[in-house]
């Protein structure tokens, strides 16, 4: 078992150094080097982060591990060949599963390669291909990153949380190099353990679309059942961290995204806030009952207070009348 894996761990190492070289040092690597430089990335990025380049075609990487003593079944269980149905009675038909692709290696937290995500220099579909699960890779349980944020993360006692590959590798040039994602998969309880376990505090900073911000909402929730401090990151609609990043400079991301990360629950009525119109009293009541039922909500006595206060001075209530409402708001819920 542990010896299979070791030898799966060799030929993930060879196919990303493999791919790092083809990508840094050769014309194979022409197209894909540029297409990185065109998004901003710096060759000293390029090596840090091993990044690499797998050429379109449907045998590279497996005659080349092949040479070096691999067996066929093995580079399946890595993830890193795939095999045509064969029940035709045709040849065996393995192939390289990454086949014109820009490469990202993940790391587990030794900094050991266990599995790759691919992107297509292009449009296409699908735009991103990730290693299957396999005896070292299993996705809900792996940051990307983490193996290099980890000193960071816990120096600044907190952590960001990203969706995609190239936003944590933007804003690592950025210098926040605090910085993991999860890889587009929804946040798991065990990643949540693995974030907490290296900081409490918590920046999730997704895509400021509607996919994104879903997922945002799922993942406080499982942030918070692991009593971690989730803060907010907020940006200009439809773009994501790279792509504001790429149009606002490195200081915009760290002075008005981060630093402006909403707390949960400020971020919470702002959103609950977006679907009532307060300038019609109605609404506005409702809004205030709602915003009521959210605090109530709040494990912290000291928390509900200060926010309690905060929705007394900005619609002119007493604090007596909204205690009331929550005390309402709280029995309701049992
Ligand atoms: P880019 O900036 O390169 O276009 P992105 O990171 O902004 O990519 P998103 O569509 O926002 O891409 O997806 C976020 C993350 O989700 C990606 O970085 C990748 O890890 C994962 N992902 C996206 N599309 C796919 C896919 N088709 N299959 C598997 N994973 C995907
Ligand atoms: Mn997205
Ligand atoms: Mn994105
Ligand atoms: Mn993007």
């Amino acid at each position: 078992e542990e010896k299979e894996k070791q030898r799966l761990r060799e030929a993930m190492d060879l196919a990303a150094r493999l791919f790092h070289h083809l990508l840094m040092n050769t014309d194979h690597g022409e197209e894909a080097r540029e297409y990185l430089t065109r998004r901003g990335i710096q060759h000293s990025t390029m090596e840090e982060f091993q990044l690499g380049y797998a050429p379109d075609s449907y045998r590279f990487l497996l005659p080349f591990l092949k040479r070096r003593g691999f067996h066929e079944d093995e580079l399946i269980k890595a993830g890193l060949v795939a095999q045509r149905d064969s029940s035709t009675g045709g040849r065996s038909s393995c192939f390289d599963r990454f086949r014109g692709r820009v490469m990202f290696p993940i790391h587990d937290s030794q900094g050991r390669v266990i599995a790759f995500g691919g992107r297509l220099l292009g449009d296409g579909r699908p735009k991103y291909l990730n290693s299957p699960e396999t005896p070292l890779f299993h996705k809900g349980k792996f940051l990307f990153n983490l193996h290099r944020a980890r000193k960071s993360i816990r120096k600044e006692a907190q952590s960001v949380l990203f969706e995609g590959y190239m936003d944590v590798i933007a804003a690592w040039q950025a210098g926040v190099k605090n910085g993991v994602a999860t890889l587009g998969t929804s946040l798991t309880d065990s990643q949540a353990r693995v974030i907490r376990r290296n900081a409490e505090t918590v920046i999730l900073c997704y895509d400021s679309d509607t996919p994104g911000q879903q997922a945002a909402e799922r993942g406080m929730d499982v942030l918070r059942e692991r009593e971690c401090v989730v803060k907010v990151a907020r940006m200009p609609h439809g773009m994501d961290p790279d792509d504001y990043i790429g149009e606002y400079g490195a200081d915009a991301f760290t002075d008005e995204v981060l630093a402006q990360a909403l707390p949960f629950t400020a971020f919470k009525l702002e959103t609950i806030k977006k679907d009532h119109n307060l300038n019609d009293e109605d609404d506005r009541m409702q809004y205030l009952a709602r915003a009521v039922e959210l605090v109530a909500r709040l494990p912290q006595a000291i928390e509900r207070d200060h926010y309690l206060r905060r929705l007394s001075e900005e619609f002119d209530i007493s604090l007596d009348a909204l205690k009331q409402e929550q005390r309402k708001a709280a029995s309701k819920k049992k």
